[in-house]
């Protein structure tokens, strides 16, 4: 069928945001809510605070959920029908994408031609959904992939299941297709680039970033008291979903081998783990709870369902040192979040951890995966935490959600000029002004 046009101005007015696996109406720290549904929410919800209109299309997972629902001013969440409600697991997704799809256009359908200036999917699920949209719709398609299974599948952890064929191809058509992809830092784009062939000049880096009104460093002490933690205890802090891919595990063998050579801890260490399990594998806090029963710190650890953003920036703010020991992250906004609370971090030297702290300054990289090189990091820490926490305090302050918005801005009205221009053909002596000649989004290594 051939796509309806109409002429339209560059800078977007409504914006098509495709979260077809999870909705931001999740809690995240659960299940498939993670950064991701934090990253739709804040940048949806800014978005529309500079006048563009958001619909997120999420598939509905329940009877009970109402088709629309206004998340805030200017944000809809319309709920799809793609499948059973319950029951159906991530992996069983690919098989509803057409339903989904189907839904996704028959909704722009009862509107006038060119409802939506640009398509954002989030995921390589909601990129396949996008790719039609764009082409039906002759609006561009930004994509931003959050995981890739190929680096995923390069640092699997033991009893994590390896990404399926099929999700490499998705992941490679949508590469293939997208009119921007939007990396969080200059490692994912390179990774974009090697791994899935993707065109340099299509590829922004565009870093996430943190609420910092929400996320302050705030009066430790008293965070302290709201939570029932002692004054003198040394808190070592595990946030999201408990998954081997997240390795709360390393950090309870580090809380042991801290023991080991410090048995007078044993009266002041705790270690908190909020979150709660996703995925296959360490169907914790289960399996956790064993470990850390073996390893003799059971009552030690505290295990914590998922909170809201308010009740965790008090954990961040009460804790020593926020401890992130991921296989691999694509960011890690817990580690963003904890600094910009005043609190050092503990991360593995992986993927945009390795952007999301600033190693000597903001908290440690660990390089390698042994108990006792992160005992050592957090020892380290605990010993130059006030430094720390001051240059965590200014690192997170480097990250702002209202630069991310001013990117994915620039970026939908960069690609939406240029579809302009394709379908006009260049005037003669034009020259199409590149993406990355755009303020606030910089290119791949510039
Ligand atoms: N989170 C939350 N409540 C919890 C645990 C986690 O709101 O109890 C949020 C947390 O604030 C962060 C997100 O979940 O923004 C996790 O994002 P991250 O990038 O660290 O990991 P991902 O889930 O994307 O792998």
């Amino acid at each position: 069928m051939a796509a309806r046009r109409r002429p339209r101005s560059a800078v977007p007015r409504r914006v098509a945001t495709l979260s077809v696996h999870t909705s931001p109406l999740d809690q995240p720290g659960a299940g498939d809510a993670g950064g991701m549904n934090v990253y739709v929410v804040e940048v949806s919800r800014r978005l529309a605070e500079r006048g563009i209109a958001v619909d997120v299309f999420t598939r509905a997972t329940s009877s009970d959920l109402p088709p629309v629902v206004e998340m805030s001013p200017g944000v809809t969440v319309r709920h799809v029908s793609a499948g059973p409600f319950e029951g159906l697991g991530k992996e069983e997704l690919p098989a509803q994408l057409c339903a989904f799809t189907a839904a996704v256009l028959r909704e722009e359908a009862q509107h006038e031609p060119g409802h939506y200036d640009v398509v954002h999917s989030h995921y390589w699920l909601s990129g396949q959904v996008g790719w039609l949209a764009r082409d039906r719709w002759s609006v561009p398609l930004i994509h931003t992939a959050h995981t890739l299974a190929k680096v995923k599948n390069a640092a699997l952890a033991t009893g994590d299941r390896p990404e399926p064929r099929a999700r490499v191809i998705g992941e490679e058509q949508v590469v293939a297709e997208a009119d921007r992809l939007v990396a969080n830092t200059d490692d994912e784009a390179h990774q974009l680039v090697e791994h899935y062939g993707a065109d340099l000049r299509r590829t922004l880096v565009v870093p996430p970033g943190v609420d910092l009104d929400r996320f302050t460093p705030g009066d430790r002490t008293a965070a302290r008291h709201r939570l029932g933690i002692a004054d003198d205890a040394v808190v070592l802090l595990f946030v999201g979903r408990i998954q081997p891919l997240k390795a709360p595990d390393l950090l309870l063998e580090a809380a042991a081998r801290m023991l080991a050579d410090d048995p007078a801890l044993r009266d002041r260490l705790q270690v908190h783990v909020v979150g709660a399990p996703s995925g296959t594998g360490l169907q914790a806090p289960r399996q956790l709870e064993q470990l850390a029963a073996e390893l003799g710190i059971a009552d030690l650890v505290r295990f914590l369902p998922p909170v809201h953003a308010e009740r965790l920036a008090e954990h961040y703010r009460a804790a020593d040192v926020a401890v992130v020991p991921s296989h691999n992250e694509s960011f890690g906004l817990v580690a963003l979040e904890a600094q910009a609370c005043g609190t050092p971090v503990v991360a593995a030297a992986v993927g945009g951890l390795r952007t999301a702290v600033r190693d000597g300054v903001s908290g440690v990289l660990v390089e390698g995966r042994d108990p006792a090189d992160y005992a050592a990091a957090i020892r380290a820490v605990l010993a130059r935490r006030e430094l720390l926490s001051a240059g965590a305090r200014r690192h997170a302050a480097s990250f702002s959600w209202e630069r991310t918005v001013d990117s994915l801005v620039a970026a939908y009205t960069a690609a939406a000029e240029e579809m302009a221009m394709a379908s006009q053909g260049p005037a003669p002596g034009t020259l199409l002004r590149p993406a990355w000649a755009l303020g606030g989004v910089r290119a791949l290594g510039a």
